[in-house]
């Protein structure tokens, strides 16, 4: 099997990689819910946590007052942070009541927020014992979207290894799929897994607890997001075998992670020809149009999603930028070292973040594209920056051959409304 990919010269995975550890401008991992309670329709996310934390989610997921959502906050009153009350017994009651409001509840997630870990309110404690007071009907986990601890993809990553030590065991030889995609992609990525003769193909996570997704040392899994690091370490630990490629962004990008496969499954090059070939074509047209504005522009990202390494790579291959820094909140190599091999060399890689620091030497290279998060966005507009949103490419589906036109468009547009109000000025 052939990978279809000529790596330049000088990628970047031996770069000396900039570590910082300085003051960091991101969001907390609470905010994962808002995409993962639209994914695990049968589940339920449970933020032990302030009206702080109730507002962020409130805010961002811009939930009706009508709606029943998926996702609510038990909040944590003064007298519980000073220990007034008994926190457990508070929970208990409040989770009973919410499943006999709710018996389409089958899987519950406490999450722990700032708050509950400052009073250090023990939920992996709570949820064994809700479980056995639940179960079967339902499965209480508990994960971390505290800021003191996350970025926010971390969130998703939390969640996911959260759920890899219940996993069923199976010796079968099955391909595992990890990490969140809105429906609609997810269903383009198993219709071209489908056409290379592979299957079945297990997702994590699947849309009902249901589903047969099973762990065990004949299982192979790909990672589409970058920001999976515990989850990968869960599922080495449960004797699943990682499949190391770039992650499928572009046409590139989605060759390659679809390629490794193949080659595992042994698909020959001629059935991944005639199943690539035509969606290889749409996506390289579809890019082709949306990057006429971006060919030959500089970018700079700061740490944010995580989805850094492989969006420069992108960038730098398919669109014609030049990525002048690289930042990422945390680097794995055995995550981003493919795209890192892809990544032609010159780009400051840096890995943490000192937000000072990083805004100095944005400020210095004047780029014409900042990838960032919402609170250094308008600063550095109101300084005459192009700035995109971090967080816009977590919310947006920008996965596979059928997306890329989509993702490249959404760095021109920032640039094209730019020139819009120069033009106008
Ligand atoms: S978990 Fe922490 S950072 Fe996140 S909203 Fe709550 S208090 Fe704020």
């Amino acid at each position: 099997m052939t990978q279809h990919l000529s790596p330049p010269a000088t990628g970047c995975r031996s770069t000396p990689i900039l570590k910082e550890r300085g003051q960091r401008e991101v969001f907390c991992g609470l905010t994962g819910i808002i995409w993962l309670h639209r994914k695990m329709q049968d589940a339920f996310f449970l933020v032990v946590g302030s009206r702080t934390c109730a507002h962020l989610l409130q805010s961002a997921a811009g939930v009706m007052i009508f709606a029943e959502p998926r996702f609510a906050t038990a909040i944590l009153e003064e007298s519980d942070l000073a220990g007034l009350n008994d926190a457990h017994a508070e929970l208990d009651r409040t989770v009973t009541e919410l499943l006999a409001r709710r018996p389409d509840i089958r899987q519950l997630f406490l999450v722990g927020s700032c708050p509950s870990e400052v009073i250090k309110l023990d939920l992996g404690r709570a949820a064994e014992r809700l479980t056995m007071q639940h179960a079967p009907k339902v499965r209480v986990l508990n994960y971390s979207g505290s800021g003191i601890e996350t970025t926010f993809t971390e969130g998703e990553d939390a969640c996911l290894a959260s759920m890899v030590p219940v996993l069923p065991k199976t010796d079968a030889r099955e391909l595992l799929v990890v990490g969140a995609l809105p429906d609609v992609v997810e269903d383009q990525m198993l219709a071209l897994l489908d056409g290379l003769g592979i299957g079945p193909v297990r997702l994590l996570p699947a849309r009902h607890i249901d589903t047969e997704t099973a762990v065990g040392p004949n299982t192979v899994f790909a990672l589409v997001q970058p920001f999976l690091g515990e989850t990968h370490a869960a599922l080495v630990r449960r004797g699943a075998t990682h499949l190391a490629a770039p992650f499928p962004f572009g046409d590139e990008g989605t060759t390659a992670w679809l390629a490794a496969i193949a080659r595992e499954f042994g698909v020959s090059d001629e059935t991944f020809r005639a199943v690539t070939e035509a969606p290889r074509r749409r996506a390289r047209q579809a890019i082709a149009q949306a990057s006429e504005t971006l060919n030959g522009k500089s970018v700079f990202f700061f740490p944010d999603s995580q989805l850094e390494i492989p969006l420069a790579r992108f960038l730098a291959r398919e669109c014609g930028m030049t990525p002048i820094e690289v930042g990422s909140p945390y680097i794995h190599d055995a995550l981003h070292g493919p795209d890192l091999d892809l990544l032609p060399s010159g780009p400051t890689i840096s890995e943490g973040q000192d937000v000072d620091k990083q805004l100095d030497r944005c400020r210095a290279a004047r780029p014409d594209l900042t990838i960032c998060g919402l609170g250094l966005a308008n600063p550095l507009e109101a300084e005459g920056l192009s700035t995109k949103w971090a967080i816009e490419l977590v919310f947006t589906p920008v996965h596979f051959y059928e997306q890329a036109g989509d993702l490249a468009g959404l760095f021109a547009r920032p640039l094209k409304r730019r020139a819009v109000l120069e033009a106008a000025v």
